[in-house]
Formats: structure tokens, sequence, C-alpha cells
């Protein structure tokens, strides 16, 4: 399938992930799993995960391969690559306009409020990032990555955490500490907040405008502002440092696809509080 392994897409925590073809036509990719990592809970999560669903907004998964202690994930082949690619593209300038931004962004909500709200079982991403958004040939983006997903009866909502989850600058505060609430799919809605954030105000765009040592100003129509408003509106209340005033993901779609007028102002953001800090070291 992998004709000899010749085209390396990528290297992540997991292994290496090549291009290939199947039989009948179709090109996939195909995620060698490293020895250390593939052989446990990874990549049982990942084929029990991700095998069982369909929804347009989550990666395909085509198959998988045991063969003595190697272990491979076949997924449908996303020709535009993954979303980090687009929002921390080295040249400074996103390639695409506000109105693609917010469908991809539109398109991510639909996939979480599915996992979290849309199967028999409750899926908990854990490690929603750009990273492992994909997106397909219409840049429709595709959840991928299940390896720290985790799976839920519906009427489960606070679960137990052995140990820390994620990945850094994504990764909902009630993962550290240990007083702010239980962990739950709330965790998941930080972390979209967190990749809206960075969606409106792709990194490498702002750096290069303080470089220029201009104004840094969004230069938009008036259209757009009212999308980049929007966004910009829903991640602040994603990312609510307490688990229950972050709206649920059916929610957040729905605030996305709706009038702007309809949303209310989101609480001030606290970034760390001092207070959550102090208690949770005496809580320790
Ligand atoms: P992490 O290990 O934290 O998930 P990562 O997402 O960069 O990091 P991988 O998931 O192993 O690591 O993916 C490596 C690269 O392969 C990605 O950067 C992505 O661009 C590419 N890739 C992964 N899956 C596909 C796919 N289905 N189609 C096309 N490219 C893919
Ligand atoms: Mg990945």
């Amino acid at each position: 399938m992998a004709r000899g392994f010749k085209l390396k897409l990528g290297a992540g925590a997991y292994g290496s992930v090549f291009k290939g073809n199947l039989c009948s036509g179709p090109s996939v990719a195909i995620k060698m799993l490293s020895e250390s990592k593939g052989k446990g809970q990874d990549f049982i999560n990942e084929v029990a995960t991700i095998g069982r669903i369909h929804h347009l907004n989550v990666v395909q998964l085509i198959g998988f391969c045991v063969e003595g202690s190697k272990r491979a994930i076949v997924y449908e082949f996303m020709p535009n690559g993954s979303l980090d690619k687009i929002i921390f593209s080295k040249e400074g300038s996103i390639s695409i306009n506000y109105k693609r931004i917010f469908e991809i962004s539109v398109g991510i909500a639909r996939g979480i409020a599915y996992l979290h709200h849309g199967c028999e079982m409750k899926i908990l991403h854990f490690d929603i990032k750009p990273h492992n958004i994909l997106l397909d040939e219409n840049l429709t983006p595709k959840i991928s990555d299940f390896g720290l997903a985790k799976l839920y009866p519906v009427e489960n909502s606070i679960i137990t955490m052995t140990k820390e989850r994620g990945t850094n600058g994504y990764m909902a505060p009630e993962l550290s500490y240990n007083n702010i609430g239980g962990v739950s799919y709330k965790a998941d809605v930080y972390s979209f907040g967190m990749l809206l954030m960075e969606m409106i105000y792709c990194p490498h765009w702002i750096y290069d405008q303080l470089g220029k040592e201009q104004e840094i100003e969004i230069d938009v129509t008036k259209e757009d502002m009212e999308i980049v408003k929007k966004m910009i509106i829903v991640s602040l209340w994603c990312i609510q440092w307490k688990p229950d005033d972050r709206p649920a993901m059916n929610k957040v779609v729905e605030m996305l696809e709706g009038d702007i007028e309809s949303l209310n102002m989101p609480p001030k953001p606290i970034i760390f509080p001092h207070e959550t800090i102090a208690e949770n070291q005496r809580n320790n």
C-alpha cells in the first residue's frame, strides 16, 4: 500500500505518517505507530473510537494492520494537510480569507458537538489543537488523532483522570487544578476556544505586524469584522476558567451559526486566578 514507505507526510508523538494508495485507487495516510506507543491503549483507543463513527467533520478510518510488533492505522488522505500549516504559516499572511476561516471553525465545532452529543457514547477527545485538524480538498475540516480519547456512557458527566492529558496551551485548567470543577466534555470546549482564538489572530501575522513597527490593524471588510467579532465572543465563552461557565459544543455551533446580536458578552476572562492556585496547593 505504501510503496516502500517512500512518501512521508510527517511525524508526531505517536509515530510517522506515510502516503499510500489502496488497490482500488484512493489515496490513504498510513500512521505507523512507534513500537513503544503502538502496542497499548493508544492504538486500541484510536481504532475503537473512530472505527465506529461517521461524520463529515471526523477523519474516516479505513482500516488497521497488526503484524508482529508493528501497528498501523489507515485513514482517508487529506490533501490540504493539517490546520497548523495554515494558521502558523511562516509567510505571515493567511492565504485563505476570514469567511473560509469561519466556515472551518464551524465545521470543527460541529465535529466536536457530534463526538459529545451525537453518538451513543460520549467521546471526549482531549487533544483538540490545530495539528489534529486535517483539511480535505475542499478545506472541510476533519478531527483526527483519537489516541487520547475516552469513551463514556452518555449519562456520565464527570470523569476521573489519572494523569495529565492533552497539549500545553490547549489544555483546560481543570486538568491541572483540582478545585475548579471536575473534568468533563467541557475540557474539549476549552481547547476549541484556544484554537478559535488562534484562528482569528494567527501568531505569525501578529508578530510580523509588530516587526513592522506599525499599529496592529486588522484590514477587513464590515462583513468580515462581524465574523471576527462573533468568533472572538464565542472563543471567550469557551475559555472561561470554570467548566460550568463554558457552553456545550452544540450551543457553540448555535452561537457561531446564529446572529451576532443574540450573543451575550462573556464574563471578563481570568487567565490565572491567584486564589485558585493557592487553594489548589492547600488541597494537594
Ligand atoms: P501529535 O502527535 O501531537 O498528534 P501531529 O498531529 O503533528 O502531532 P501525527 O498525527 O502523527 O502528528 O501526524 C503527522 C503529520 O502527518 C501531520 O502533521 C499531518 O500533516 C500529516 N497527516 C496525518 N494524518 C493525515 C491524513 N489523514 N492525511 C494527510 N496528512 C496527514
Ligand atoms: Mg496528530
